[in-house]
């Protein structure tokens, strides 16, 4: 361990030890509950498995982030005989819901990296290259290294691409110099946009902060780090140097209207100066300025800080492939064309979509993962099978959104913007709590690695 990490642990043990001073023996008792009823979800799931059916498909997974290696997890369990195969040239893991962690100066950088091949389940192959052709015509995929894999069964789960050329001006490898952060960009911009907003909040002056008007995994993830931020400032005795200025994409804060509104609240209780319909078109990293497209023009504001969150697309090879929507809402980013409730391409029946690369109204968080991977599974085996399938996705989201260090809401929404708490009586969605922090900082990492494992 470095001197830096060193200090940067002592930091996170002290953060954590001043949240718990918030805790309550209360708060304790409630805790409890939720961590036996994640405990006996898992049993639950793996009591219910029924024999494997035998079968002797190819089915090909492209990606192995967290809905591909939840995917083959369920698949090796729920199928004897199948060739699974799984395509993605990344040999890392990254655990992102971490990454919020790492920019809030609370984890190192490796604690949201692991190796892909610990969670290659047993029995299924691992392809270390990048898909290059989807052809669903012709039931197969090419990939960077010109390999022709045939299937009968394609389930697709590249996740989505940040596309910071979609931001003139914006280098990611300028992320952490000149005030410029980016939470999204990996393990080390995490913990490069934590050093910049640590300066700033040593420093104060403008923080802009906002999100991009395309769909986007974790939307909370913008909101978050406001707060986070301002949380830092206020620590170090310096929220009023500081003026924070959060540029949302439209007339909103969130998509659901009642956790929009809470967030409003808790933006004015902060002093944050929120600036409708701006979306961020450019930078110039040099002279620490930013430009937005709003209705009446561009507006530039300049910064001392700025967390950069750039616009998000369907990977190019999805986009450009005939697996894309051809038109509706997700055309324009090449969003996977599937059915809402079974995650089935819409043309193609032998075909799957999961995790953030599906065209669904809600649903790219990690979380939507958990939800979605049981269905396509279930229509996949029951097509093998020549059964009925039986579950259908209902859009499940959920973000816990951090409000201060301490504190976070657990925001759970369905596609018809219902909250839909899973833990009613126990954590209140709107609510700031601490135990909804004690799962976002603790809990939910092992719950994720769980799914990966096809165990949650
Ligand atoms: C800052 C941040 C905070 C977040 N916070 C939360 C949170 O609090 N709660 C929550 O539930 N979710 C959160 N998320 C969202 C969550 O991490 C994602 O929704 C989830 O990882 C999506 O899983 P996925 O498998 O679709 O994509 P990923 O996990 O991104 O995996 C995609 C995989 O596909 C591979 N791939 C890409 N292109 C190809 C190709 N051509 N061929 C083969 N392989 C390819 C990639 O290498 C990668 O391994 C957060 C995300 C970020 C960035």
């Amino acid at each position: 361990m470095t001197f830096s990490e060193r200090k940067e642990s002592s930091k996170e043990k002290n953060l954590q030890s001043n949240s718990c001073k918030d805790c309550s023996r209360r708060d304790f008792l409630k805790l409890f509950p939720l961590l036996a009823g994640t405990a006996l979800c898992m049993h639950a799931q793996q009591s219910e498995a029924s024999e494997p059916t035998k079968t002797k498909a190819r089915i090909v997974i492209a990606g192995a982030g967290a809905a591909g290696l939840a995917a083959a997890a369920q698949l090796a369990k729920r199928l004897d005989g199948a060739e699974i195969v799984l395509c993605d040239a990344r040999k890392e893991h990254y655990y992102q819901p971490g990454f919020t962690l790492v920019a809030a100066g609370l984890k190192p950088p490796g604690y949201t990296v692991s190796a892909t091949a610990d969670y290659i389940p047993p029995g299924v192959k691992w392809i270390p290259e990048s898909i290059v052709e989807f052809d669903p015509a012709g039931n197969r995929v090419v990939t960077d290294k010109g390999q022709i894999v045939r299937y009968d069964f394609l389930i697709v789960a590249t996740g989505l691409k940040l596309d910071f050329a979609g931001i003139t001006g914006m280098d990611p490898a300028l992320i952490g110099k000149n005030g410029l952060g980016c939470v999204y960009a990996g393990p080390d911009a995490a913990y490069a946009t934590w050093k910049a907003i640590s300066d700033f909040a040593d420093k104060g002056g403008v923080g802009l902060f906002g999100r991009p008007k395309t769909e986007m995994k974790c939307a909370g993830a913008p909101i978050k780090h406001t707060f986070i931020t301002d949380d830092h400032l206020r620590r170090r005795g310096n929220r009023g140097k500081a003026e924070i200025i959060y540029a949302a994409h439209n007339k909103t804060l969130f998509s659901i209207p009642i956790v929009s509104e809470k967030v409003r609240m808790l933006y004015e209780d902060r002093g944050v100066d929120i600036r409708h319909e701006h979306v961020l078109t450019a930078i110039d990293p040099a002279r620490r300025r930013a430009t937005f497209a709003t209705p009446t023009g561009n507006a530039e504001i300049g910064y001392d800080f700025i967390n950069v969150i750039p616009p998000m697309r369907a990977p190019d090879v999805v986009r450009k492939s005939p697996l894309a929507w051809r038109d509706g809402p997700f055309a324009a980013d090449g969003w996977m064309e599937v059915d809402k409730g079974t995650l089935r391409h819409k043309r193609f029946a032998n075909v799957f979509g999961v995790g953030d690369v599906a065209g669904v109204p809600k649903g790219k968080t990690a979380a939507s993962v958990k939800w979605q991977v049981p269905v396509a599974v279930d229509h996949l085996v029951a097509t093998i099978a020549g059964t009925t399938p039986e579950l259908i996705y209902t859009g499940y989201t959920s973000c816990p959104l951090i409000t201060r260090l301490g504190r976070a809401m657990l925001v759970e929404f369905d596609y018809k913007d219902n909250l839909v708490p899973s833990f009613p009586g126990v954590i209140a969605p709107l609510e700031e709590l601490w135990i909804t922090w004690v799962m976002k900082t603790i809990a939910l990492k092992p719950t994720y690695i769980a799914m990966l494992r096809g165990k949650a």
